[in-house]
């Protein structure tokens, strides 16, 4: 197994990474590109066979690719390698990703969702490795989720389980890209710190955010490690919002370990009082004593590129 090696792809809405990975997770190769604003799936299977073809080339002498395994930002399909609905890559609705990128480099090619992927590359490799059960949430432009039960990833009977932004925390709250109101995702995401900002400004006459065009979550961030009050109580809602949301995952799962990721999660020191205040107010006692809650150690770039090539190993075995 040593010399047998796996090219792994993320495809964010933003970057699309390619790289070679060996059995250890050791990336010997890696290939970032932006992710093209494509009006065909042509043009983007073009950039991922040709980052390939670049990937394998360059460790032709380290050993032997035998998969490519792909981690992409979408609902899937996974026994027939399609992707069903890309909210943020809409151009790569209803593709037939496996056996397209297949043909061109002869090769297996093995489909996941990027925030499975990332449970997995945490599980093998980053904070959730040595637990059995264990819930990984990704907090980015959206709040992704995967959960290991007994050491495996859920997916459920059509392939879509884990969709922990999706769990609906405000009956009447704001709409949300999957057509529900209220998802978790609309109040824990990089996206949704932004939007609360601007919902809760008029209330904070002093705040710095105040009047700003152009906001990001870090600079929310910033702010509140200055002690800002508006940014404060934004992150008071989001990890109380994300806490309770925890909390019933806790008393339905029981995990060991809760792992929480994605660029937002920058702003921990900040939030995750909130969120451990509810999983305490909320869930059972003993359960909820026992799980850990810990940062995600491999970082946004890794962990879908580690997960898809352990997936691709596993098959292989
Ligand atoms: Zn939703």
């Amino acid at each position: 197994m040593n010399n047998e090696l796996i090219l792994a792809c993320d495809l964010g809405g933003t970057n699309l990474r390619m790289a070679t990975v060996n059995v250890k997770g050791e990336i010997l190769h890696l290939v970032k590109l932006d992710t093209p604003k494509a009006k065909h799936p042509a043009e983007i299977a073009h950039l991922i066979t040709e980052a390939a073809k670049q990937c394998r080339t360059a460790v032709r002498r380290f050993g032997t690719v035998r998969a490519l395994a792909a981690a992409v930002p979408a609902t899937i399909n996974a026994a027939d390698g399609i992707i069903l609905k890309s909210p943020n890559v809409p151009a790569l609705d209803g593709f037939r990703f496996s056996s397209i990128i297949s043909n061109e480099l002869s090769l297996p090619v093995i489909l996941e969702n990027d925030a499975n992927a990332a449970a997995i590359g945490e599980h093998a490799f980053g904070a959730a490795k040595n637990f059995q059960n264990a819930v990984i949430v990704t907090l980015g432009t959206g709040v992704g989720g995967g959960i290991i039960i007994n050491g495996n990833i859920l997916r459920g009977i059509n392939g879509t389980a884990g969709e922990i932004g999706h769990i609906c925390v405000e009956q009447f709250g704001a709409p949300c890209g999957c057509g529900s109101v209220g998802c978790l995702e609309q109040y824990a995401s990089a996206t949704a710190i932004v939007r609360l900002v601007r919902e809760l400004a008029d209330e904070y006459p002093n705040s710095v955010l105040r009047g700003k065009t152009q906001i990001t979550s870090f600079a929310v961030y910033q702010a509140g490690i200055a002690g800002d009050e508006l940014a404060l109580e934004v992150f008071r809602r989001m990890g109380f919002y994300l806490g309770a949301a925890l909390a019933d995952l806790v008393n339905v799962l029981n995990p060991e370990v809760i792992v929480i990721g994605g660029g937002a999660s920058a702003a921990w020191d900040l939030f995750i009082k909130h969120v451990r205040e509810q999983i305490r107010r909320h869930a059972f006692r003993e359960p909820g004593e026992t799980v850990k809650v810990v940062r995600a150690s491999l970082g946004d770039d890794r962990a879908g590129i580690l997960g898809a090539s352990k997936l691709a190993f596993d098959q292989m075995i």
